[in-house]
């Protein structure tokens, strides 16, 4: 028997690339509709992931990410993902 990888997959909304999700930074959108960074992963809520790297963070557009959460989210919360992003850190 061969032991179960979980190696879970997630594609990133900005670029479309496909990587494992220790290359991702989770967004999600909480049951009361507040969209914030999730650095655990474990948040409840719809989740969209984007690249660590900052390229992508700074390409994401609250457009974007409304499509994504199917709810409107305030342009805050990309820069504060942005700003996140380029400072190494996921948490904000
Ligand atoms: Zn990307």
């Amino acid at each position: 028997m061969k032991p179960e990888r979980k190696i879970r997959i997630r594609t990133c909304v900005v670029c479309g690339k496909k990587l494992t999700k220790d290359d991702l930074q989770r967004l999600v959108r909480l049951p009361d509709g507040t969209v914030t960074c999730d650095p655990t992963g474990k948040m409840p809520g719809r989740g969209v992931y984007v690249c660590k790297d900052a390229g992508c963070a700074d390409k994401l557009k609250p457009e974007r990410l409304k499509r994504a959460l199917r709810t409107g989210v305030d342009a805050d919360v990309c820069e504060s993902f942005a700003d996140a992003a380029r400072q190494g850190k996921t948490d904000m």
